[in-house]
């Protein structure tokens, strides 16, 4: 059973990373915490089993670490969306607005096909710019997002509130206000 105390006790919290004023919250223990890794996976099994998606797209880099054991269980295939320059072949890009300056997000052209239902992942939710622009990718391709799932919503940074208003439903395990 999903236990919040218990993953939030996972949640490390660092001060002034990467940048002097940002508090970071770092996921590593719930990788090196089995019981911990077992639990949070365990949520979104618990969630996606009966669901009709038929892709789990997930964001470099932790992203990769919980979607790929879900699509495992789940028996999904797994789309990558990568940072810039990863990926081999033929690929589209969307740039984006990070706090200071711009990042670009890839993925493989044909990685997904038109009406693919698609439960897009990654660790954390901030301002959603990150998400927004891996959406954007998987549209052009002609998906749907069924969902967009992460481990951590940052509610004060509006992402998820901004998700939400653009029709797409969000679901994360836990908050920190
Ligand atoms: P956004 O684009 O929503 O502003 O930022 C979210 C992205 O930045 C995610 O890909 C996430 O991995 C990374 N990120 C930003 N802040 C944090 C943080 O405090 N902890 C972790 N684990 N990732 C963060």
């Amino acid at each position: 059973l999903y236990d919040d105390f218990y993953v939030k006790s996972l949640i490390r919290t660092v001060e002034d990373w990467p940048k002097p004023g940002i508090s970071f919250r770092d996921i590593t223990p719930i990788f090196s915490d089995p019981k911990g890794m077992r639990m949070v996976v365990d949520a979104y099994v618990h969630r996606y089993i009966d669901s009709d998606i038929s892709h789990i797209a997930c964001i470099d880099a932790r992203g990769f670490l919980i979607a790929s054991v879900l699509a495992y269980e789940l028996r999904k295939p797994l789309i990558l969306v990568r940072k810039k320059g990863k990926l081999p072949g033929k690929t589209i890009s969307q740039s984006y607005a990070l706090e200071y300056g711009e990042a670009e997000l890839e993925i493989q052209e044909g990685s997904v096909h038109e009406g693919a239902q698609v439960l897009l992942f990654d660790d954390l939710i901030a301002t959603g710019g990150t998400l927004f622009a891996a959406m954007s990718l998987l549209k052009q391709q002609g998906a749907n997002i069924k969902e967009v799932a992460a481990i951590i919503d940052l509610p004060d940074l509006g992402g998820s509130q901004k998700i939400q208003a653009s029709e797409t439903p969000v679901f994360a395990l836990c908050a920190y206000e």
